[in-house]
């Protein structure tokens, strides 16, 4: 089902997390086991995220270096296939610009037709790791909002050749908010404006950043509002788990540990007591945002499910 209808029929605050394709050569079962410990609190959907390639720099005879292309994490689409088949759960792919020419997405997007996923995450993806801004593939997308015109597109029917009658897709498309700004954002309001841009072009929903101040997103979805967006906002969550993480997920996803956390935590004197901490902090934080009538809460597991199922347990 497509997660619009999924949160237009629900009666109560759904549970979604996300998980990311295993480091090539693992197989199918390492997603099932992070998968599995969340299996009996009812996980309305499931995402998998989408890794792109990388560069590498190998050092050839004579000295010279070359340059390869190569994706530690394949298998998005595929491992959306498996839930589904395995779980009858929702999964949604995550789709990004990077990489991707126009055509190239439209061949994806019809894999997914064919496979029976009917929702997609619209992302552009960040900069490869080896340039400073993003590139667009030749023929690709510059931004999110283009990908989704090219869904929209697709779901009235119009494919990029022109002269084949088809018969419209029905994606629903969700699209990535930043309640403490997107890092390239030259301020918070230009990124709404931006964000109202993928919704005008008919994105379905919003999955936010992960962040650990309410009041923060609060004022994220005011400013959403206020700007004439109304559709679902979905927070994210990610429990902290190791002590590294305080200093580690601002620099990666550019957020605020708010104070009080982060005195808690320095007080810890092991990973275990962080992760505690890190539990604690993700159940108010949940609980206060059902109450302040969330349609979802997404977390992000990065592997870890544990952390996640002791949040859920609690709140649900
Ligand atoms: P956009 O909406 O294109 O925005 C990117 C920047 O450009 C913003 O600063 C915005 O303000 C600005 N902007 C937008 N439109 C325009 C315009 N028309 N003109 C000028 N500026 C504009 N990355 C992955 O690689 N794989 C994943 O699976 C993945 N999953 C994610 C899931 C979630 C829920 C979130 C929040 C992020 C995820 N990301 C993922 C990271 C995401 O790809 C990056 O944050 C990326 O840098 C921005 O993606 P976006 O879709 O928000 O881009």
């Amino acid at each position: 089902m497509r997660v619009i209808d999924l949160i237009n029929n629900a009666h109560k605050t759904l549970f979604s997390f996300e998980i990311l394709p295993p480091i090539k050569g693992k197989r199918i079962e390492s997603i099932y086991e992070s998968i599995d410990p969340l299996i009996e609190y009812s996980p309305n959907f499931i995402n998998v995220t989408y890794h792109r390639e990388e560069y590498i720099y190998k050092k050839r005879e004579g000295g010279y270096l070359e340059k390869i292309s190569m994706r530690k994490r394949p298998g998005t689409v595929g491992i959306c296939a498996a839930i589904i088949n395995k779980y009858k759960i929702d999964a949604v792919p995550h789709l990004i610009c990077g990489g991707f020419s126009k055509d190239e997405t439209e061949n994806a997007l019809i894999d997914l037709q064919y496979l029976g996923i009917d929702n997609v995450l619209a992302l552009r993806g960040d900069p490869v790791k080896t340039e400073s801004t993003f590139v667009p593939k030749e023929n690709g997308h510059a931004h999110a909002v283009d990908l989704v015109k090219q869904i929209v597109d697709m779901n009235k029917g119009n494919y990029s050749d022109n002269e084949i009658h088809t018969s419209p897709s029905d994606f629903c498309i969700g699209v990535a908010g930043y309640p403490e700004k997107h890092f390239e954002a030259p301020n918070f309001n230009t990124d709404i404006k931006y964000l109202k841009a993928k919704i005008d072009a008919g994105a379905h929903y919003i999955v936010t950043q992960l962040f650990y101040d309410n009041e923060k997103f609060f004022k994220f979805r005011q400013a959403c509002l206020e700007a004439g967006i109304t559709v679902p906002i979905i927070p994210g969550l990610k429990p902290i788990s190791v002590l590294k993480q305080m200093t580690s997920l601002p620099k990666i996803f550019n957020i605020d540990i708010p104070e009080a956390l982060a005195d808690a935590l320095q007080k810890a004197k092991s990973d275990a007591e962080a992760k505690e901490i890190g539990i604690e902090w993700g159940i108010q934080q949940s609980k206060e945002l059902i109450k302040e009538g969330v349609p979802c809460l997404h977390f992000y597991t990065m592997g870890n499910s544990d952390p996640v199922k002791r949040i859920v347990k609690s709140v649900f």
